[in-house]
């Protein structure tokens, strides 16, 4: 249950948020309110679909090349941090540079941590040492979990023996901790790719059943970030996956309450994989969300290619906010967007837009914009 100040609070968030979404010529050089970052490249996993662990980062940034980043004033309107990687608990200075990101950004209100769960022990110690932070300043944590399958389906997708088991254990170690801390919430997030679309079921049965939220996403392809693009071949829905694909899509496309939002980005999906549709679920990338990695790259989003680096002499506000950058965001809903099946925040930025919502609760369908109901 939501306090009455928290609960003005997500007012506030969502009316400002729905002006600067449908509104955004009033909002030029907004600066962006959630940053996602990956931390390292260091993986302790083998995932099929994914080649970050294989870069094995020498040439990371260093403290100061971090102090150097997030003291950029683009950071200073920041409310939502998440950090991912590789595997972010492998950083060896991990709680230092999530206080100075704390520091550096006073307005956070939420942080995620995303983990592939592991190292059960140092992502414990590592959650421990985060509620140290955020506690005091009354900042809640995220901490999501992979979970592509049970038992011997998570081992074959992430090649790690065992996987399911490790993956449990630290499950169940954070709600234990949620017992005596409960600013944190714990999640699984599951990639459904074409080894495990028979296994949807069974893995949304196990997380109901010990009562772990969850969000699922569906594999896309980039060469960018996780540079999968080879993976495609072995791992995206066959010509006999495709009607499950579709039967799953259609099952998720059917909201359970007005505040299920997400159905919206899945009925999205139903379009896209089904009908050829380009993708109109609203994305904070576009709007008031950036993205950074440990070797300096600053991008719009993981799905498209690094605006530039820091390490080349420009500031990330200067890259960020330069002409030629807000040109190419304008740019990307027409050519990097179309295709695009992330799901990345996209409840929170359906959420803001409202109306592609509204439109799909009254009709059943995506919104494709006024342009197209006038015809
Ligand atoms: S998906 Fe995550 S856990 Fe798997 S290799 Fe990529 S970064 Fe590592
Ligand atoms: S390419 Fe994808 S993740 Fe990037 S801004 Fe477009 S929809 Fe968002």
């Amino acid at each position: 249950m939501q306090t009455f100040p928290k609960k003005i609070n997500l007012l506030h968030n969502l009316s400002k948020g729905f002006f600067s979404y449908n509104f955004p010529f009033l909002f030029s050089n907004q600066l962006p309110e959630r940053v996602l970052i990956a931390l390292t490249y260091q993986c302790n996993s083998r995932c099929i679909m994914c080649n970050i662990w294989k870069m094995k980062p020498k040439n990371e940034l260093t403290f100061d090349e971090w102090e150097f980043m997030v003291s950029d004033p683009l950071f200073s309107n920041i409310k939502a941090l998440d950090i991912t990687g590789g595997e972010s608990t492998l950083t060896a200075d991990f709680s230092k540079k999530i206080e100075l990101f704390l520091q550096k950004m006073p307005k956070i209100q939420t942080m995620t941590i995303v983990s592939n769960g592991f190292s059960t022990k140092l992502i414990i110690k590592r959650v421990k040492e985060v509620l140290k932070l955020l506690e005091p300043r009354g900042i809640t944590l995220n901490v999501s979990i992979s979970v592509d399958g049970t038992a011997k389906m998570h081992e074959s997708i992430r090649r790690i023996p065992r996987a399911f088991e490790k993956v449990k254990n630290t499950i169940f170690e954070l709600k234990k901790l949620n017992l005596t801390h409960p600013n944190l919430s714990i999640s699984v997030g599951s990639l459904i790719m074409h080894q495990n679309i028979d296994y949807v079921d069974k893995i949304t049965s196990w997380l109901e059943k010990n009562d772990i939220k969850y969000g699922l996403q569906i594999v896309g392809y980039h060469d960018t970030y996780v540079r999968n693009l080879d993976t495609e071949e072995s791992t995206d829905f066959n010509r006999s996956d495709k009607p499950k694909l579709i039967k799953l899509l259609a099952k998720l496309s059917k909201p359970t309450s007005w505040r299920d939002v997400r159905a919206y980005y899945w009925r999205d999906l139903l379009a896209m994989y089904r009908d050829g549709k380009r993708r109109t679920t609203p994305c904070p990338f576009l709007h008031d969300q950036l993205a950074i990695d440990s070797l300096g790259n600053v991008y719009n989003c993981f799905s498209s290619p690094a605006i530039g680096n820091i390490r080349d002499g420009k500031t990330p506000s200067e890259l960020y906010l330069s002409e030629k950058n807000q040109l190419e965001r304008k740019r990307m809903w027409s050519t990097a967007c179309v295709k695009c099946n992330s799901g990345c925040s996209a409840s929170e930025a359906t959420a803001k837009d409202f109306k592609s919502y509204f439109y799909f609760r009254l009709t059943g369908k995506p919104y494709y914009g006024l342009k197209n109901l006038l015809k």
